[in-house]
């Protein structure tokens, strides 16, 4: 879709327009720099499937978040675009003799906070004075406008981004806290798209606390807490414990005393779960129960550091951390579990390209990067450059046909065919 906008300015290769799933053959492996597989032996090596689902993505933000699509990525929170098709970054602009440096550009956003696309549009949260706004730009026709502006109400109060916003289904997540004086509080937000049709979620009572950690369709898993007081404040916390002041003790360290009060007041004064809520009719059930089947220790929805949530799935682990443990999905659209893969030193694990890569350690606590594919029940072991701690190529997201990550400290992207079959020389920096 992008590079079909993208074309009327931009020479772009015919084959690449279209970006469909369908076209990730062969040739096209051919033309992001794959070698054919058929070259190291295919049936030792996985075949890239060319999945890409546009679900649970967080927005590029500044630093090395990406926002993938099915032929590229947004990338450094700018409004660049990486076509992997032509090994290119783009300023995605079509004026001609654009400096790309004002607001008559297209592409340019001042104080980029984080940025999607979907349909043509960009959706870019910008810094804006004390607060921040969310402006919507049409790729195709420059047009913009600003969806929502946050203001802090008093001087010296401000509005921000709490976390990282997601995208999934045609919705936008996101959380903003609000400090005014010594109050600070957040509210959660659903953005539908391409409208920018905004609504809160959650927020009537003051010491509930709602974290979505993923959402598909109107099923979306919050993590939810309540406290049962307020915690002091840092010049409260001082007051009461003279010892800490700095002006008279100046060994103390009241910094790490007062973040030892915060981690003890959450053990006694905050509970929360899990749940699973039906956002169209407000409802939900706690979560755990449902991903249960009678092991020692709770469902760890913790388990991938990539985030809980790919495509439609849930990601987690069943077990005890000790003994056997079995990695999961739960399906948010259809509501099934599914065992995919037992052991007993799982580390990390992401659900790519329609199959579970995940990390696991052996005896003499070396690491191995397996790939089990759900739909064949194949599980293999990856190359993994030699590496015994680390994942050589460590992925962030995908592509239908790459995987972006980083290798050798850089941010880099590699096919999807040259990772299985561990050809890491042939990774691109972008
Ligand atoms: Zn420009």
């Amino acid at each position: 879709m992008l590079l079909f906008l993208l074309s009327g300015c931009y020479s772009v290769p015919e084959q690449a327009s279209g970006g469909g799933r369908a076209e990730a053959g062969p040739e096209k492996s051919a033309d992001t720099g794959a070698v054919a597989d058929t070259q190291s032996g295919a049936s030792d090596v996985f075949q890239a499937k060319g999945a890409f689902h546009a679900d649970n993505l967080l927005l590029a933000q500044r630093g090395i978040s990406v926002f993938p699509t099915e032929s590229g990525f947004f990338f450094s929170g700018s409004a660049r675009f990486y076509d992997l098709s032509q090994k290119t970054a783009f300023t995605l602009c079509n004026v001609p003799g654009c400096l790309h440096n004002s607001e008559s550009c297209p592409a340019y956003f001042s104080g980029v906070l984080a940025l999607m696309e979907h349909e043509g549009k960009l959706f870019v949260f910008c810094e804006a004075g004390s607060g921040l706004i969310l402006v919507c730009a049409d790729l195709k026709t420059g047009e913009r406008r600003t969806l929502e502006s946050w203001q802090p109400v008093a001087l010296g109060d401000s509005v921000v981004l709490s976390g990282t916003p997601f995208y999934s289904t045609g919705r936008l997540y996101f959380k903003l806290g609000t400090s005014a004086g010594d109050h600070y509080s957040e509210q959660c937000f659903l953005c539908d798209l391409p409208e920018g049709v905004l609504r809160k979620f959650g927020g009537e009572n003051e010491r509930e606390g709602f974290d979505f950690l993923g959402a598909y369709g109107e099923r979306a898993v919050v993590a939810w807490s309540i406290r049962d007081e307020d915690p002091q404040r840092f010049d409260e916390f001082l007051s009461q414990h003279p010892e800490l002041d700095p002006k008279s003790h100046p060994d103390a360290d009241p910094d790490s005393a007062y973040s030892a009060y915060l981690d003890d007041f959450q053990r006694q004064h905050v509970k929360g779960e899990l749940r699973l809520y039906d956002l169209k009719s407000g409802g939900y059930e706690p979560l755990l129960p449902i991903l249960a089947d009678g092991s020692e220790n709770a469902p760890n929805v913790f388990f991938s550091s990539g985030g809980s949530c790919y495509g439609r799935y849930l990601l987690y682990t069943l077990g005890d951390f000790d003994g056997a443990e079995t990695i999961c999905r739960y399906d948010l659209e259809h509501g099934t579990v599914e065992r995919l893969v037992d052991g007993s030193r799982f580390l990390n694990g992401f659900l790519y390209d329609d199959r579970l890569i995940y990390l696991e350690k052996d005896e003499k606590q070396e690491l191995h990067v397996r790939v089990y594919d759900p739909e064949t029940k194949e599980n293999r072991e990856l190359d993994n450059a030699g590496e015994t701690q680390i994942m050589a190529f460590s992925i962030h997201a995908e592509t239908a046909d790459a995987f972006i990550g980083m290798y050798q400290g850089k941010d880099m992207w590699i096919t999807k065919a040259d990772f299985y079959a561990g050809r890491f020389e042939n990774a691109v920096s972008y």
